[in-house]
This record gives structure tokens, sequence and C-alpha cells, in this order.
């Protein structure tokens, strides 16, 4: 029985953070003290496999997993190659991950081994001063080595750079011409007000309405189709050939079509990114070796699933929604 909640919408895609941890500290996403969950608050490997099966039975096609730095997760890549035997059989149609390319160049060959075919990987900048600016401590030859041993190992490779104020504003036609010539999408992210990270979002915020209009004197955007079910709303770079897409989750334009529910590395299932709205999925999941217990209280989540969000960036910084991405894995 596939999923449909009171809007009519399918739910068909999963976000699953595997871990809140990560090995960088982007200053938009954490603060340098952040604090990470005990041990015992988040899920095994078995049980994320388990819960990830049974929302797979549930009409789940897509999963993607996040974080924190997934690639950071003891034995992640078990996970990986239980859910790359759901795309062999046909289960899923697609596994991806979403990572901060650290870690990549030595995992890189086992995810595609495992089925993994596409990748984003977070990459905010080229200038390896600022990048080590951005991340408080991350090196950038690192990550390209991550990138360019997806690139060899036959994995596509989105790129997500968010957009921020003053700091990589005058960045974006070299990242849409790099892009280009590494033959990679490339993600613009507008920032979300998620979390607490002492600083004042709207000194970041930078509207991608602009960013679009100066891009535009120096390349021709034409309009597609393509969407994903996400808030990005994709064009064509004409010079380059690739996709260049926007996302603005400060608008309504996405909620409409939303196919996705996200889980977090604690087990708790969130079925709006923008709202505080949550299940708890870790206790059915622990109390019974059954999973009709898990398969009743994610029906109760789909059915609450909200009609749409509502982000705002206030004056005070005061963050409309307090978890941090890292939680909820973007
Ligand atoms: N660590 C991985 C990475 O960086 O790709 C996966 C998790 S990270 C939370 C997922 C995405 O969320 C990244 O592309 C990151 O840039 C984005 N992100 C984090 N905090 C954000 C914020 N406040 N606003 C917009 N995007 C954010
Ligand atoms: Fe870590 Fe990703 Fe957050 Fe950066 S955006 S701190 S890499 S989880």
């Amino acid at each position: 029985m596939p999923m449909i909640d009171r809007q009519g919408r399918k739910i068909t895609y999963l976000r699953v953070s595997v871990t809140d941890r990560c090995d960088l500290r982007c200053v938009y996403c954490m603060a340098e003290d952040t604090r990470f969950l005990p041990k015992a608050e988040v899920l095994t490997i078995e049980e994320l496999d388990r819960l990830c099966r049974v929302f797979v039975r549930k009409g789940i096609r897509k999963i993607r997993l996040t974080g924190g730095e997934p690639l950071v997760r003891r034995n992640v890549m078990a996970l990986i190659a239980g859910m790359g035997d759901l795309v062999a059989d046909g289960s899923l149609d697609e596994l991806t991950l979403t990572t901060n390319g650290t870690h990549l160049a030595r995992h890189a060959e086992a995810l595609a081994a495992a089925g993994m075919r596409r990748i984003n990987v977070s990459l905010d900048t080229l200038d390896p001063v600022r990048f080590q600016g951005l991340t408080r401590w991350g090196r950038l030859d690192q990550v390209m080595n991550g990138i360019m041993a997806a690139k060899a190992a036959g994995l596509a490779v989105k790129i997500n750079a968010v957009a921020l104020k003053g700091v990589n504003e005058d960045e974006f036609d070299r990242l849409v011409d790099w892009c280009g010539r590494q033959v990679f999408d490339l993600c613009l992210i507008e920032t979300m007000p998620l979390g607490e990270i002492h600083a004042d979002r709207i000194d970041q915020y930078l509207p991608l309405s602009e960013v679009r209009a100066r891009l535009e004197r120096n390349w021709t955007l034409k309009a597609t189709d393509y969407r994903t079910g996400g808030p990005a709303r994709y064009v064509e770079v004409a010079e380059t050939g690739r996709r260049l897409g926007f996302i603005t989750p400060m608008s309504h334009n996405f909620c409409e079509s939303c196919n996705r529910v996200r889980i977090t590395c604690s087990g708790t299932l969130f079925p709006c990114l923008g709202q505080e709205e949550a299940i708890d999925l870790k206790q059915p999941l622990r109390s019974s070796e059954s999973d009709l217990p898990l398969e009743l209280a994610i029906d109760r989540a789909v059915d609450r699933k909200p009609e749409g969000h509502d982000f705002v960036i206030e004056r005070d910084g005061v963050p409309t929604v307090h978890r941090p991405m890292s939680v909820t894995g973007g």
C-alpha cells in the first residue's frame, strides 16, 4: 500500500540522517561547540537498516543518506551495501548520499559497487582559505580528491553550494564554470533558519533571485521542466549543458508536490523539514520484534504531514525551527 497523505501526496522519498556527528563545523550549520547525541540514543546500523526496509515495504522508492556527515559513521558501508541489495532486486529505484566529501576518496569505489549512481557533495567555495574559514578547519584538497575519486568511480556528482552574503557571493560564476568543465550539476541553496548557530542569519541571507539575476549577465539560463519532487527548480546553462538548481526553501513553491519524509539518526520522523511536528519511531522499533507497531506509527506520521512549512528569518536571528540541519540532514 503506498503512503498517501491528507493532501493526496504520495510519499516515495525518504531522507535518513545516519549520524548527527560531523568532522566539519560549517558556520551556517553548526556552532563550534555543538554537542552530539549520546550513543545510546542513536540507532544502530542494524536498526537503521530495519527501519529503511519497513519504509521500502511501505512504498518508499528513493532513499538519500545524509547527516551530520554520513561517511564518518562507523560501518555505514554495511547499511549502504544492504540498501544497495534493495536497488539490485528492484525494491528501491535509487540510493543516494549527501556528503561533505572529506572521506569520499576512501569510499567512492565501494559506493559505486553498492549500486549508487549519483551523489551530492556540498562545496560552497573553490578557495582553500575561504573553505577553511567556512568549515572552521576543513581542507579543500581533501574534498577535491574525494570529488575526483567519485567521478573516476563513475558516480554522477552534483555540487551543493549554500549562497552566503558577503562570503561566497563573488564565486558563483566560477562555480558554474568549474561544474560545467567537470560535467557536474550545481545546486545553489538559500540559507534556512534552522538551529542556533550564534550568528545573525539576516547577515548571511542572500536571496537566490538576486544570484540568478547576476548569473544571467554571463550565462544563458534555459528553462527546463526537470523536477525532483523537492524544493529545487532547475535551469540548463546553455554554455555548459549542465543543470543549475535553485533551492529557495523560504518560498512555498514546492510544498504541494512534496513527496518526502525524513528520519533522524535517533529515529524521529519529521514529516516536514520546516515544522516542529515529530513522531518517535525508536520506541516502536526497540519495543517489539514485530514491525507492526512501527508501521502504525509511520501511518500516523504520514497522516499528520503538514500542508506546508513556515520558515521566517526574523531580525533577532531567532530561527523558526530550532533543530539544526545536521539533525534532520537537510
Ligand atoms: N554533511 C553533509 C554535507 O554537508 O553535505 C550532509 C549533511 S548537510 C546538513 C546537508 C546540506 O545542508 C549541505 O548541503 C549543507 O550545506 C546544507 N545546510 C546546512 N545548514 C544549512 C542551512 N542553515 N541553510 C541551508 N542549507 C544548509
Ligand atoms: Fe557538517 Fe554538512 Fe553541517 Fe557542514 S553542512 S557542518 S559538513 S553536517
